[in-house]
């Protein structure tokens, strides 16, 4: 089955997946009449509608219909503990109760406590806050161009870094290419300041070094990009684009916002034993919460000072380093340093038990199925991944082919498999998602008898 002959396929399970969650399409239909399309954030939404929560609890939502959805998506990939994990919450309910929370705006001692503790488990020399994934890369990129006195920008073709115009390039594949300006509306700079190289490609970026180095202001990298469906970058990207950077003169900034505490407690860069002039950080540190921080360089980061020649005015915004954002990242971090040797092994062993579950269930099918999210030289396991349905048996996949249609089945994965899934109360996103510390045993075989019971349904519509 490839794209163009998916659709009946897709349309049956649209239908059963309509009937399973009533409830969830009348208060999708309500919510149509005023949010523009029925919601706050695009990745939230799926065709026919999605569904509507109404509470989450470690690896578990339940829906308006009733259903206890073991859930994937896990909060943008930022619910390492599981939704609403004991040890954070019990300390925003403490806080509340004592009366403090709500009041932005002061300083208090835990901001330092908590930069200093994120700076340890790093390794920069300074931080500042802020209140999303997409500030802190834009504020980080603003740091890298002022700092080198230069224009462009490089990145990853799919990489993903935000909603800001330094990065809203080479996202998606549009007409068969990733270098087109993925959005209306951006300044044209966008598309002349933004180079974008292919993912894991040494020759590729040693060209763009080549050709542009001296105008070139940083590279920014995620080191196992959501986008492209969570393939690690190699020890040798990573060590490329560390030397690149310096030889020419430009930066390196890590964006860290999936990453950083998601493998081990601290940055991915650590396991890659390098060390970038400027990291974000964002979802895992802000322990449910809207947090995310600019980690890096004393002398990048001292470019935001007051006492600064040339000011980059990275100065902050109402809600940075919110009292209750802080309190549940600095318990989340805190809990995460102190049980790294119990939790990161854990979390590979489950990553790797259901990406081999997965692939297996369907080859005994007879469907070709592979996974991401597998470790590599550099990576030793990931409690992340996503499922792509090859057009031939092609692998290793590069990372863009992952969302690249002529490669593989993306609309297979994205609504087919969603939906199929979703029968069988099982939430993923691009076929899997990430693994919560919560997820249990028992719930990572109920979630490979759902992906069967899909195997066996395209098996069945393919004979
Ligand atoms: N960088 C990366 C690697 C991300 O995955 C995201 C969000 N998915 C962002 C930046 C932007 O973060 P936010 O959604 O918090 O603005």
């Amino acid at each position: 089955m490839i794209e163009s002959d998916c659709e009946g396929f897709i349309a049956d399970l649209r239908r059963q997946y309509e009937k399973t969650y009533p409830h969830s399409g009348m208060a999708h239909a309500r919510a149509k009449k005023v949010l523009v399309d029925g919601i706050s954030h695009g990745a939230r939404t799926f065709a026919p509608y999605p569904f509507h929560i109404t509470k989450a609890e470690g690896a578990y939502v339940e829906d308006v219909d009733g259903h206890q959805i073991c859930d994937f998506w896990q909060g943008h990939y930022a619910n390492i503990l599981g939704h609403n994990p004991p040890v954070v919450r019990r300390r925003l309910v403490e806080a509340l109760e004592e009366g403090i929370g709500l009041q932005t705006g002061m300083l208090e001692e835990r901001q330092a406590a908590f930069g200093s503790l994120l700076c340890d488990a790093i390794g920069g020399d300074r931080v500042r806050f802020t209140t999303s994934g997409t500030l802190a890369t834009m504020y980080a990129i603003m740091m890298a161009r002022a700092y080198t006195e230069r224009d462009l920008v490089v990145k990853v073709a799919g990489g993903w870094h935000g909603a800001s115009p330094f990065t809203l390039k080479g996202v998606h594949r549009v007409d068969g290419h990733f270098d087109r300006v993925d959005s209306a509306g951006v300044p044209e700079a966008t598309d002349k300041e933004i180079v974008v190289t292919r993912f894991n490609a040494v020759e590729n970026l040693n060209e763009i070094f080549e050709t542009f180095g001296d105008r070139i202001a940083c590279f920014i990298l995620e080191p196992c990009p959501s986008g492209v469906g969570f393939i690690p970058a190699t020890g040798a990207f990573m060590d490329a684009a560390r030397e690149l950077t310096r030889k020419y003169g430009a930066l390196l900034i890590l964006d860290e916002v999936i990453t950083g505490f998601r493998f081990c407690a601290g940055g991915a860069q650590r396991l890659y034993d390098i060390e970038a002039d400027l990291s974000t950080f964002g979802k895992v540190i802000g322990g449910g919460m809207p947090l995310s921080a600019v980690v890096g360089r004393g002398d990048v980061m001292d470019l935001i000072s007051e006492e600064a020649e040339e000011r980059v005015w990275f100065n902050g915004g109402t809600f940075s380093a919110h009292p209750l954002s802080l309190l549940a990242g600095q318990t989340m971090v805190k809990y995460l340093i102190e049980h790294e040797e119990e939790i990161y092994p854990a979390l590979a062993a489950k990553g790797e038990k259901l990406r081999r579950g997965i692939e297996r269930v369907f080859a005994d099918r007879g469907v070709l199925a592979r996974c991401s999210g597998y470790g590599n030289d550099a990576v030793p396991g990931s409690s992340v991944g996503g499922v792509y349905f090859p057009l031939e048996d092609c692998a290793p996949f590069r990372g863009e082919e992952f969302i690249d249609p002529r490669c593989c089945d993306v609309r297979l994965r994205e609504e087919g498999l969603k939906l199929g899934l979703l029968l069988h109360q099982v939430n993923v996103v691009h076929g899997l998602g990430a693994i919560s510390y919560q997820h249990s045993e028992k719930d990572l075989e109920h979630t490979l008898e759902a992906y069967d019971a899909f195997a066996l349904r395209m098996a069945r519509e393919r004979s």
